[in-house]
């Protein structure tokens, strides 16, 4: 009996973290199109339609999918961010500013990852070479 009731808190933390871990990732809803350089690893702002060449060292750019979500950010306590406007210390902010992460092919055999399905380089006796699109925002 005494063994089942330490049991339980034990279930309930596997329960609670199972739950966090659905959560997390990113929809992926609303994507634009960058242009990127493999060779530097620069992704080049939105602005910048026109350059076909990375303008550090030449070499031809390619383009890439980044993840955009609007965010919202408390000015008076920039940690206090949200996908909805905030209220906080009296002030609502409701002004949204772009958060963008880049799109990445992640092995769920060996976690490798790169922006393109070309580019990802396993590791050394990886069987699971299946690939996942990820996002570095937390959903
Ligand atoms: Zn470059
Ligand atoms: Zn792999
Ligand atoms: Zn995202």
């Amino acid at each position: 009996m005494r063994k089942l009731l330490l049991a339980l808190p034990a279930l309930a933390f596997v329960a609670a973290s199972a739950y966090a871990f659905a959560r997390v990732g990113c929809d992926m809803k609303t994507t634009e199109k960058r242009w990127f350089c493999k060779k530097c690893d620069k992704v080049y702002p939105k602005a910048e339609t026109k350059i076909r060449k990375c303008t550090d060292d030449k070499a031809d750019l390619v383009q890439v999918d980044l993840c955009v979500k609007q965010k919202y950010v408390a000015l008076c306590h920039p940690t206090k961010t949200g996908p909805s406007p905030i209220l906080c210390c009296g002030v609502k902010y409701d002004k949204a500013t772009p958060d963008e992460s880049g799109i990445f092919q992640t092995c769920q055999g060996c976690a490798a990852k790169a922006r393109l399905v070309g580019d990802v380089k396993h590791m050394d006796g990886c069987a699971d070479k299946r690939l996942k699109k990820t996002c570095a925002h937390a959903g």
